[in-house]
């Protein structure tokens, strides 16, 4: 059952959506409820989680006309559905709402790996229902519906992965939404996004849970002095390293094929490092960071820094 709270007063103009259902409503599903809220884009926002208490914060918020523990009920005469919870729980999800998507409803999501949505939710969803992926490449370390803001998107990609054959309009709608969230719309073969993130976010990540946990075993034998003199580069690492662990535990088990085929190539570089250091071979680590350096120089550039 739908706990419904009083109706947002009218907008002005027709909103983007009827009725929009996020299913999970933590760090981006309240950015995107933030956005939709802003811009009047959706008539009624429904909103399901796994626990009361995230359901009660996001009221409390303003961010939901109903709540309901049932992704069913959110997604019931949904014109839009937005899967915003771990990719580990979508079959499950998927499985729940199919039966009560209407003709013509759009199912789209936010999960960081792409393959696996043609795998777990769409072989679920009924004849007539649009299937259209989405990443927007955002983020905090931060979690929870407390932690999401309107403007997390803007100026930042959105990748939408449509199966091939997927309706344009379906496509459009989910791309204006994202447009009015101040993103900037891709549009990509999901494998090949895979393989594109697998080395600009995932790997990066590894990297980072991969110091700060070999630092913190140090610890004891350095007594304290990581934490003091974290400054000198260590401490990037830990903000990424505090990223959320149910989120990058599903990242490197849905992305693995990919993450382990960049994981080799970084070996492999690495080692040429290693040697490079051993041999005293200057030339080769100045040549390295020179263009590493220009690399930031066109990160910079390209207003993603
Ligand atoms: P989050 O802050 O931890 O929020 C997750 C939400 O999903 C919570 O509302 C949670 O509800 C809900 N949830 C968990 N299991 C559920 C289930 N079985 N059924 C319904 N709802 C469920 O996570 P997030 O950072 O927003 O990440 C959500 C998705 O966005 C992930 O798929 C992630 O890959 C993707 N993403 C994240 C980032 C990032 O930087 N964080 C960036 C881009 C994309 P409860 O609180 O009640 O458990």
């Amino acid at each position: 059952m739908e706990n419904q709270t009083p109706a947002a007063p009218a907008p002005l103009f027709a909103p983007l959506f009827g009725r929009v259902a996020l299913i999970g409503i933590g760090l981006i599903g309240s950015s995107l409820a933030r956005v939709m809220r802003q811009g009047g884009l959706a008539g009624h926002i429904a909103v399901a989680a796994r626990t009361q208490k995230t359901l009660d914060t996001a009221k409390s918020l303003g961010l939901a006309d109903s709540i309901t523990l049932d992704p069913a009920a959110a997604a019931k005469d949904a014109d839009l559905v937005v899967i915003c919870a771990p990719m580990s729980a979508y079959a499950a999800i998927a499985k729940a709402i199919a039966p009560a998507l209407k003709p013509g409803a759009i199912v789209s999501d936010v999960g960081s790996v792409k393959s696996i949505v043609a795998r777990d939710v769409g072989p679920h969803l009924p004849p007539g229902v649009h299937l259209v992926p989405g990443h927007p490449i955002a983020g905090t370390e931060h979690s929870g519906p407390e932690a999401g803001f309107a403007e997390l998107f803007q100026g930042r990609w959105c990748i939408l992965t449509p199966p091939a054959g997927t309706e344009w309009t379906a496509v459009e709608r989910v791309a204006d939404l994202w447009r009015r969230a101040g993103s900037t719309i891709e549009i990509m073969d999901a494998a090949h996004h895979d393989r594109v993130l697998a080395i600009t976010s995932h790997l990066p990540h590894l990297i980072a849970y991969t110091i700060v946990d070999t630092a913190a075993q140090l610890e004891r034998d350095v007594q304290g002095e990581v934490i003091k003199f974290s400054a000198s580069g260590f401490r990037d690492f830990t903000r990424i390293a505090a990223s959320d662990p149910v989120m990058w535990r599903d990242v490197f088990l849905t992305n693995r094929d990919a993450v382990l085929d960049i994981l080799q190539r970084f070996n492999e570089d690495l080692t040429a490092l290693q040697r490079a250091i051993r041999n005293g071979d200057g030339k080769m680590l100045e040549e390295t960071f020179t263009r590493t350096r220009a690399i930031r120089k066109s990160v910079i550039d390209a207003k993603q820094a």
